[in-house]
């Protein structure tokens, strides 16, 4: 069984047999999936048998941002399918070396100029809130990413970085939310992230609102457990959870339980997508990740235009075939199912809308 997501029938089969209803707890704690996971392309394409000359090209393309992919989402790629949508994310291709410089770059949202605590990786990009690039470590390495070029080495959250963060927060009392982004913010440890929010609701009065964009209840669902639920409960301070799925393959029954967590718990959910050539570039796709997800309770927050990162340009679809799709989801699902799609300027204080 490749995949058993009871929420799209109309995509992928359907699973055999009974679920458990406490999947999570049986599953290899999030530590020890993030150390099993695939970090090799040839591996990668040996354990979905997929053809030699698929495996060279993976290997050329890999350059220096390596394979990272848990086991967890192997199982939700079809064996021996080079143009699986959920492989095709995750899967080096020596189109990636082959990027017109010109206009793809290495930090195209400008990432590098917003920063305002020297080496906290802390950016001001945006009125009343404050994007936090806590660490560089994710639960997958997506090739499309716009921040693997970003350089996380110095973001290391030590007691001096993360006071400094505090102070400015404080001082900046237009901030009322704070987004944990990076890298993957759960790739903090629950106590670590606890004793975080706690200084947070201490040591600024300002910040009403912390939001956490993670790929993990996606990648590894049973990095949700419950002391993270506990954390992020509604107290001071309100938690939003933005989540990360381009596809519906990449929602089975773990991830399913991994958000009953959550929105259980009062926590909002959202996704965010991002528009992929062969991946989720057609209404099927589109169409069916927005109806798992509100069957989820997970709101459809943004479908994003590719940023111009070098290595991704193969990924890119034109703005005017995304809005054709836009157009034509909107004519088929209502309203709060429909994503907005918007791209990100460097320098602009919010997304531009596509449509
Ligand atoms: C756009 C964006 C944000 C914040 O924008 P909102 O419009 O408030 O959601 C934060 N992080 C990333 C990576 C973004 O692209
Ligand atoms: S999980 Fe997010 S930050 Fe990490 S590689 Fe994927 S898109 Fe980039």
């Amino acid at each position: 069984m490749w995949n058993h997501n009871p929420l799209t029938a109309g995509i992928v089969t359907r699973p055999q047999g009974v679920v458990p209803t406490d999947l999570l707890d049986q599953m290899p704690d999030w530590r020890t999936a993030m150390r099993n996971a695939i970090r090799d392309a040839r591996d990668l394409c040996g354990r979905l048998r997929l053809p030699e000359s698929v495996a060279s090209d993976a290997e050329e393309g890999t350059g220096d941002f390596p394979v990272f992919v848990p086991l967890e989402l192997l199982g939700r790629i079809r064996p021996a399918d080079p143009q699986d949508p959920v492989l095709l994310q995750v899967l080096p291709r020596s189109a990636e070396r082959h990027a017109p410089v010109d206009v793809f770059s290495a930090d195209p949202v400008g990432d590098r100029s917003a920063e305002v605590v020297a080496g906290s990786g802390m950016l001001k990009k945006y009125h009343g809130r404050a994007l936090w690039i806590s660490t560089g470590t994710c639960p997958v390495h997506c090739r499309y990413c716009f921040r693997r070029h970003f350089d996380y080495q110095q973001n290391q959250a030590s007691p001096e970085v993360w006071d400094g963060i505090c102070q400015w927060l404080a001082r900046n009392k237009d901030i009322e939310e704070l987004i944990l982004s990076g890298g993957d913010p759960l790739t903090w440890s629950d106590q670590r992230l606890e004793a975080l929010i706690h200084q947070l609701e201490q040591r600024v009065p300002n910040l009403r609102r912390l939001r956490v964009h993670s790929r993990m209840p996606v990648m590894i669902p049973q990095r949700v457990t419950s002391k993270l639920v506990e954390c992020l409960k509604p107290s001071r301070l309100t938690s939003i959870m933005v989540i990360h799925s381009n596809h519906p393959q990449e929602l089975d029954e773990a991830v399913i339980q991994a958000i009953k967590r959550l929105t259980g718990c009062g926590i909002p959910v959202l996704n965010q997508a991002v528009l992929l050539k062969g991946v989720n570039d057609s209404l099927e796709a589109l169409e069916e990740l927005s109806r798992c997800l509100v069957q989820m309770g997970v709101m459809p927050y943004y479908l994003h235009q590719l940023d111009r990162v070098l290595g991704a340009a193969h990924f890119e679809v034109s703005e005017q075939a995304g809005r054709e799709i836009i157009g034509q989801l909107r004519a088929r699902l209502p309203g709060y199912a429909v994503p907005r799609y918007v791209r990100e300027a460097a320098g602009s204080p919010a997304k531009i809308p596509l449509e």
